[in-house]
């Protein structure tokens, strides 16, 4: 018997190449029980905040960002990889484990004051997820929080966030 959201996350040795062990989350989202649990707790920690928007980040953050603003009756906002969004963008460069990386936001997603709530599946080295904050800090917007399924901590993302001055909130970890 399934009791936690970990024990629905299935890994995968060697993928996308050796040496790497992929924390799969599609077996998470899969299951009827598991997604719902994973939602109701991402949500936990800021029940009672004012949160105007989720900002999900590509491409998992969308299906566990438009889950969590419908159920918080708000509207979602995705960040995508470069090209990807049709209107006016802005955009934000970061560096990946081979080469660098570019993500965007419309320029009228988000307006200056509005409560913003960032979610994605996982964090890492959390080289996404600040590329991800400084679009929603230059639009003005007030993150909330950051909220994952998964913290790999000994990449030193959440140190990272939480020195940007960030809220930082995972529902497990695997070493
Ligand atoms: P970071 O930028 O923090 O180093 O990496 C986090 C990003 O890479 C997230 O958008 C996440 O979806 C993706 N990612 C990296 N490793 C994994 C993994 O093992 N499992 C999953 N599901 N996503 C990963």
């Amino acid at each position: 018997m399934k009791k936690d959201v970990k024990d629905y996350i299935r890994t995968i040795v060697d993928f996308p190449h050796e040496g790497i062990l992929f924390r799969d989350v599609t077996t998470l989202f899969a299951d009827p029980r598991g997604f719902r649990m994973a939602i109701d707790q991402m949500l936990h920690p800021y029940a009672g905040e004012r949160i105007d928007k989720v900002v999900g980040l590509e491409a998992r953050g969308f299906i566990l960002g438009g889950a969590i603003a419908h159920q918080l009756s708000v509207g979602f906002v995705p960040i995508r990889k470069k090209g990807k969004l049709p209107g006016t963008t802005i955009s934000e460069e970061y560096t990946l484990e081979y080469g660098e990386a570019i993500v965007e936001i419309h320029d009228d997603a988000l307006q200056p004051g509005e409560k913003v709530l960032i979610v994605d599946d996982l964090l890492a080295t959390g080289g996404t997820a600040e590329a991800g904050i400084k679009l929603v800090e230059r639009l003005g917007a007030e993150i909330v929080g950051c909220a994952f399924i998964i913290d790999l901590p000994d990449l030193g993302g959440r140190k990272r966030l939480e020195a940007m001055g960030m809220d930082v909130f995972a529902l497990c970890e695997f070493e």
